[in-house]
């Protein structure tokens, strides 16, 4: 027997249940859902019945859950604490068949009085036994293997809702008292929980179940304290010196009563329909509930009918639990898609094995992003997923079973293109995000770009609301916002028939053979009046990301013309005032995508052309000098006070021709290592590119500025092409500050006095370089002198 195939298949099965239980109990890391668990469970148990020979002791059929972890102080449980039998027919046979089994156990008569039975929850958390003497908690453990526990008192001390002292008359609390109950985590607070553990980078929490097991055993109860979780109690262990109540309802009253937390779902039912009915009922509230529960259970209320059932090896025979079609089950990942919103977000979605999970057939879960993908372990195309879906909640991919994973699966990774449009995608830095760049040239955004286009504040269109544009794109009359600038009557009208067919509805006017045109007339005319809009509401109209109406109206009144804008490098831009680099890199990110080049393009070319481009603002040629442009280039290391001593002895167009070597940055008064962090980004592929670009574009500005504009680079002074050394503490500026007036009267600063030195600037407590400045023989003045020569005209 031993050797035939159902003694394999009855090994296999009892090898693979203990490395479930030792996943689930122990690690607190479930292998498989708890539907694929049962599936097993109840193929043994089968098996076992219809073949005892093949039955052994340490089957899991007969023990109880999982070992004790070595690290917690062992509790040996007076009275053990067992499970429960499952009952795994969702349907209202579950609750008769139980009926059923209890009065023919208990060897009632056909016409005997309907048994009573106490109807609970099914909490979906961790057993525990709390230990009252005196009225005063003094251990709380696990269940372990039933037999033995964990003595994990410094964790339940820290849960509010367990009292650490009972509450009543102190001549009714039982010198000892062994509740058991269940902890467990309310929904909201593991979404709360892992909503903040996703945004410091930390491991999530599976689900409330394995949430409520983890912490518990915990080491640190400080980690179990951070975690919200709630407790319900549902029965007794050992008890000494009480006189029990008569029945099951009746003790949970009176855990009630000593200020235990009883759930108020419960009640006293008599017969197997009456449990059925419960069943229903709180099926229909299992998703309104604020905790899990995974099915309701029966207990005969009577307590010496209780007594006269006794046990089996793990479970008593007075209970059942009956569930619920699973809310988490197993299946295969056959594809990733990827989805884009219409706000541009990519959004990984898993194509699943059709899979009945949760009351109905999964097909497909969203993975939310790539930092949850990361999260969940990575993820391929060919995995086996356990799949959640509770309640009306969207399905979800928990966790890969990393096992069952095809050798030859590969890894899935976020696409560089928009599968829509194929534009670039971006992703901010610290954002989980990853976006198309494509904006209004991309078709998963182009409804809700064209609606934002047109909006009251941007194009200001009047009468194209969201109806419209959805028909528009829908019908292909609009590909881009440009698009809006060539309809025709004929156009609009067509749109509006196909709609109309579409929607099956045929308007009274058609009825009467005429065809209205004042609406179209009236859109027509409203695109047609806002070809001409101020530069700032046709920027902020593009619906480029971050660019809402003050940075639009910043970039429009520097810059002074939509051609400027699109032309700047991000250094540039971020020089501008409330202008951050996150904002700079998103409107350089905006046109360096052709696609969005083309749509700009194109709508110029419609004759969309904004009434008020100007120069740009005179006071640009103060804000584009190269201290704060290569402090916005994001050069590791280079700080604004490296940033100044940099512009002190090579603009932008020097770095980038590669003319600047490492003495001149070192007499600049550069670090070593700054000096090998700036080079160490020059030779960064687009580097050079860039910084060359800045300088171009900046001169290009400069070049615009209006002709009355004084620049101070332009306008000589004593300073211009002079370089200075300053030292010590001047009277009245601060060097930053004097060091700034110089550059931006073209002169250098330099951090070293030698032979080139012109001028050192000393103030009070002028140490080693003054000395140096007159062994050189170099011109030494004071702050009055500098303000002067700052001043004069450049040949004096
Ligand atoms: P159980 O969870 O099915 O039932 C017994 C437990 O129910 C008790 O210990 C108690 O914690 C809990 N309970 C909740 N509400 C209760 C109430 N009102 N009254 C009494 N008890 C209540 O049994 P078990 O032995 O803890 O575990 C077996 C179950 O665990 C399996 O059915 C399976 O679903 C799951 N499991 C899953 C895996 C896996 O890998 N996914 C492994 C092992 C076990």
């Amino acid at each position: 027997m031993a050797d035939s195939p159902l003694a394999g298949r009855a090994a296999w099965l009892r090898a693979e249940l203990a490395r479930y239980d030792h996943a689930y109990y122990v690690l607190d890391e479930p292998l498989v859902p708890d539907a694929e668990y049962d599936r097993l469970f109840r193929e043994l148990a089968d098996l076992e019945t219809a073949h005892p020979e093949l039955s052994t002791a340490d089957s899991p059929t007969r023990r109880v859950g999982g070992r004790p972890l070595a690290q917690f102080a062992p509790v040996r449980h007076d009275l053990p604490m067992l499970s429960i039998q499952t009952e795994t027919d969702t349907g209202p046979s579950g609750a008769l068949n139980f009926d059923a089994r209890i009065r023919r156990e208990l060897e009632l008569a056909a016409d005997a009085a309907a048994v009573d039975y106490a109807a609970e929850l099914k909490f979906d958390g961790l057993a525990i036994s709390l230990r009252y003497e005196h009225g005063v908690l003094v251990r709380g453990a696990t269940r372990g293997d039933g037999t033995t526990g964990e003595d994990v008192t410094q964790n339940l001390r820290t849960l509010r809702q367990i009292p650490l002292r009972l509450t009543g008359d102190a001549a009714d609390i039982p010198p000892l008292l062994e509740v058991r109950g269940e902890v467990y985590m309310r929904r909201d607070d593991l979404e709360k929980y892992n909503a903040a553990a996703a945004a410091r980078g930390e491991k999530t929490l599976v689900n409330p179940r394995n949430a409520a097991a983890g912490s518990i055993r915990q080491l640190d109860p400080a980690i179990a304290a951070s975690r919200p979780l709630c407790f319900f109690a549902y029965g007794l262990g050992a008890v000494d010196g009480w006189d029990l109540p008569k029945t099951h309802a009746g003790i949970l009253d009176a855990l009630a009563a000593f200020g235990l937390p009883v759930c108020e779902h419960r009640a006293v039912l008599s017969g197997g329909e009456a449990l059925a009915g419960f069943h229903r009922r709180i099926a229909e509230l299992r998703d309104s509930l604020p905790f899990d529960i995974d099915g309701v259970v029966y207990k005969v209320n009577d307590l010496a009918l209780q007594r006269r059932l006794g046990f089996r090896s793990r479970e008593p025979r007075w209970a059942v639990a009956h569930k619920y079609p699973p809310q988490e089950a197993l299946t295969v990942v056959e594809a990733i898609d990827i989805q884009v919103g219409r706000t541009g977000a990519l959004t990984p979605v898993a194509r699943l094995q059709p899979v009945f999970v949760g009351g109905v057939t999964v097909t497909n879960a969203t993975l939310h992003n790539a930092d949850e993908v990361e999260r969940k372990g990575g993820l391929c195309v060919g995995d086996t997923v356990i799949v959640r879906r509770a309640g009306d909640v969207i399905p979800e991919v928990l966790g890969v079973v990393a096992e069952r994973r095809p050798a030859d699966a590969v890894p899935f990774a976020m696409p560089d293109a928009c599968p829509v449009c194929g534009a670039h995608t971006v992703r901010e830095e610290g954002e989980a995000i990853i976006r198309c760049s494509g904006g209004f040239s991309c078709r998963a955004q182009r409804t809700q770009a064209i609606l934002h286009f047109a909006g009251r504040r941007m194009m200001d269109i009047e009468g194209l609301g969201e109806r419209f544009v959805e028909r528009l794109v829908e019908f292909d009359y609009v590909h881009g916002v440009a698009d809006l600038y060539k309809l025709q009557l004929d156009d609009l009208l067509a749109m509006k028939r196909r709609a109309d067919e579409k929607d099956g509805v045929t308007p009274e006017t058609a009825k009467a053979g005429k065809i209205p045109t004042r609406w179209a007339e009236n859109l027509l005319a409203g695109i047609e009046a806002s070809r001409q809009p101020s530069l700032a509401r046709l920027l902020f109209a593009l619906g480029i990301r971050h660019v809402g109406e003050s940075t639009a109206r910043t970039l429009a009144d520097w810059l002074g013309s939509i051609e400027r804008v699109r032309r700047a490098p991000a250094p540039l831009l971020a020089v501008l005032p409330d202008i951050g680099t996150t904002v700079a890199a998103a409107i350089a990110d905006f046109f360096a995508e052709e696609r969005n080049v083309a749509a700009v393009d194109a709508l110029l070319a419609a004759g969309v052309q904004p009434a008020d481009e100007h120069a740009p603002n005179p006071a640009l040629a103060e804000r584009l000098n190269w201290v704060e442009l290569y402090a916005a280039l994001g050069v590791p290391k280079l700080t604004p006070v490296r940033a100044r001593q940099l512009a002190g002895v090579a603009d932008g167009a020097a770095l980038a021709n590669g003319t600047v070597d490492a003495a001149t940055l070192s007499s600049a008064g550069l670090p070593g290592e700054v000096i090998d962090a700036l080079l160490d980004w020059l030779q960064r592929p687009g580097m050079r590119g860039l910084l060359a670009g800045v300088a171009m574009r900046r001169n290009e500005l400069l070049a615009a500025l209006p002709a009355a504009v004084d620049l101070p680079p332009t306008q000589d002074s004593a300073v211009t092409g002079k370089t200075f050394v300053l030292t010590g503490t001047l009277p009245t500026l601060k060097r930053d500050d004097a060091r700034d007036m110089i550059l931006a009267a073209g002169g250098k600063v330099s951090g070293s006095v030698s032979k080139k030195t012109d001028f050192v600037v000393a103030g009070e407590e002028a140490g080693s370089k003054l000395d140096k400045a007159v062994e050189l023989g170099v011109a030494v003045i004071d702050e009055a002198m500098l303000l002067e020569m700052l001043n004069t005209g450049s040949n004096t």
